[in-house]
């Protein structure tokens, strides 16, 4: 009787299976366990999970790690998984000539345009003018709302205010006619006195609508056509608020600077092409098909998109102690994108939306470093260790193992770094192939595109439905659903978008998302990463590159635990008649375990 173990080490996680083998080489699979992987794949940090995971496994049958017989590694093919967002445009509005703002209470309603004064300078203010008092932190609410209520009195025309505490509600309930407030603007030491300005409160439920227009900034300023121009982004960063202010300041200026995005020149078997990246994913992705397979993508020097090839491979060569020009890529996936860009002038940290494109990239070194860490191991250990086979198409061994599955099939392995598919007939396997872009790639679109600013925030936004808390006794879930509670939620959740991790509830760190935006944005991420990656994957396996030539397709990996991501796969693999479904690993791991199981298989023979 032996005792073996199958290890995967993963982009994101590394998972073990148990199996014990009789002398007629008849294998039982007796435990598993999984972990999250330590370190970059396929370095020696690696160990220390595997050990972990393996110990785990192991205490469940009541084994040591010194009880086993061989330890099997996947031929993680090594490559890793960068991501860089670039953007395409870059807006600078120079000396400080917006604030686009969106504190959760502004007061007061409407359109006030003035002059900027200190709220203590009023007492000398003149009648001949409309005013905007501006009014610092340390002044309190109850002395502005004195000094405006006696400018008020002397027929002082004070259209609107601009606060710096979070005060505008005290204020406004504290004076003697209702002008548009707006408070919360940290760096009112920027705002310039004696210029013209224009604040804007939206009546509730709304938003504001001249502020955002650039020709309802014109209007107010009086501008040019060509200065026009310049407010788009101002505008645009402006889009959604519920308040915001404008400043015309006098020597006040806004460049919009183009930074080049730069061009990609993509290498492969059948030819050469360079690619501009500002001409969006689509004609990235066209060009990279023209020319399979790929050999390397290199990016033009000195640009956007330069400086990320280079970044990646030179990640890449301190990982694995080569020199970068060793790293070849060997797979793309870009996707447009929005980033927000942060308005430089702006007085609070205004961004607007920028066009990007994202890009996973797959680097490919010319060493195999799972050897290093299969050394490493067996040192540590004392167990024999063995390197056996490609990712894939362990991972297509695995997912046999599937009640209901048949030959030829082909199986979809949708983790955190790579989309990988390989396919497997009568004879044996047939093809494989590993592409760039899955989860992690998921993760961080939207955690850009909803701004969220917390990577794991993101991670529970993709896995899990979001609901918005409505009252402290009830949530309406993205489905329309109404769920009440017969204990009061959290203060803190309400208003709020949450995500729903089974009892919990995680709130997202901004107040102006819908649950609408949130959903659109999740789902479309999936799309075009997932579905966008499987069709990719499976073409380049299929028998004649059609994937008509294609009956089956088992899904494997972390990915294909998601809620909606099998689905949207099926749906669209379903236009050309293929059955696709998530896989179930001998019949109790669900779409974990593949690889390692495919492992142990292999050994078997
Ligand atoms: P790898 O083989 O690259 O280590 P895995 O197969 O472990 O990757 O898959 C990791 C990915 O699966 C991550 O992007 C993670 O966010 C995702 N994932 C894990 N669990 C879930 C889940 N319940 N729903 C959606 N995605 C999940
Ligand atoms: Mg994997």
């Amino acid at each position: 009787m032996k005792l073996i173990a199958g290890v995967d080490i993963g982009n994101s996680t590394t998972e073990v299976c148990i199996a014990s083998l009789d002398e007629y080489q008849r294998v039982k699979f007796l435990s598993s366990a999984l972990v999250a992987t330590t370190g970059v794949k396929g370095t020696k940090d690696n160990v220390t999970g595997i050990l972990r995971a393996l110990s785990m496994a192991l205490n469940k049958v009541g084994k040591k790690v010194s009880d086993l017989d061989a330890i099997l590694l996947n031929e993680a093919a090594p490559v890793v998984c960068d991501t860089a967002m670039e953007t395409i445009t870059e807006t600078i509005i120079t000396d400080s000539s917006v604030i686009g703002h969106n504190p959760s209470t502004p007061g007061g309603v409407g359109l006030g345009v003035g002059v900027t004064i200190d709220v203590r300078n009023l007492t000398s203010a003149g009648k001949n003018k409309k005013y905007i008092a501006v009014i610092p932190g340390d002044v309190s609410y109850e002395d502005a709302a004195k000094a405006l209520n006696d400018a008020f009195d002397r027929g002082i025309v004070v259209s609107a205010a601009i606060v710096q505490k979070d005060e505008a509600v005290l204020i406004c309930n504290r004076i003697k006619k209702m002008i548009p407030i707006v408070d919360e603007v940290k760096h009112i030491d920027r705002v310039p006195q004696g210029a013209v300005a224009a604040v804007e409160v939206a009546s509730p439920g709304r938003t504001i609508s001249t502020l955002s227009n650039p020709y309802g900034i014109a209007s107010i300023f009086s501008l040019t056509p060509e200065e026009t121009k310049y407010t788009v982004p101002i505008a645009k960063s402006l889009i959604g608020k519920r308040s915001a202010v404008v400043i015309r300041t006098p020597e006040g200026g806004v460049k919009e600077q183009v930074v080049p995005a730069g061009s990609l020149y993509i290498r492969g078997g059948s030819g050469s092409v360079k690619v501009s990246v500002e001409s969006g994913a689509e004609e990235i992705m066209k060009a990279l098909e023209s020319v399979q397979p790929l050999e390397d993508v290199e990016g033009e020097v000195g640009t956007n998109v330069g400086t990320m090839i280079h970044r990646v491979k030179n990640s890449m060569a301190s990982l694995t102690g080569q020199s970068a020009s060793k790293i070849k890529i060997k797979d793309l996936l870009a996707i447009d994108t929005v980033v927000p860009v942060r308005v430089r002038g702006g007085v609070a940290g205004e961004t607007s939306m920028e066009k990007a494109v994202a890009i996973a990239a797959m680097v490919k070194t010319d060493r195999l470093p799972m050897m290093d860490v299969a050394e490493y191991l067996k040192g540590k250990t004392g167990v024999f260790v063995k390197v056996a086979g490609v990712e894939a198409v362990m991972a297509a061994l695995g997912a046999l193992t599937t009640p209901g599955t048949e030959l030829p099939l082909a199986i979809l392995d949708v983790g955190g770094g790579s989309t990988d598919a390989a396919i497997i007939d009568q004879k044996g396997i047939v093809r494989s192939v590993h592409l760039a872009g899955a989860g992690d790639l998921v993760t961080m679109l939207i955690n850009t595109e909803l701004g969220l600013g917390d990577r794991f925030i993101a991670e529970e936004v993709k896995k899990n439905p979001v609901a918005k808390v409505e009252s402290l006794f009830h949530i309406r879930m993205e489905s329309g659903e109404i769920r009440f509670f017969d204990r009061p939620l959290n203060p803190r959740y309400y208003g709020r978008i949450v995500a729903l991790r089974r009892e919990d509830m995680i709130p997202l760190p901004r107040e102006d998302l819908t649950l609408e935006k949130v959903v659109q944005v999740r789902r479309q991420v999936k799309y075009q990463v997932f579905v966008h990656n499987a069709i990719r994957a499976l073409r380049q396996i299929a028998p004649q590159n059609n994937l008509k030539n294609i009956s089956n397709v088992v899904m494997v990996g972390g990915s294909a635990l998601d809620f909606e991501i099998p689905e949207m796969i099926l749906q669209e693999l379903s236009r050309y008649n293929i059955v696709a479904g998530r896989g179930n690993i001998r019949n109790c791991e669900g779409p974990r375990n593949a690889v390692a199981t495919g492992l142990v298989m292999s050994y078997v023979g």
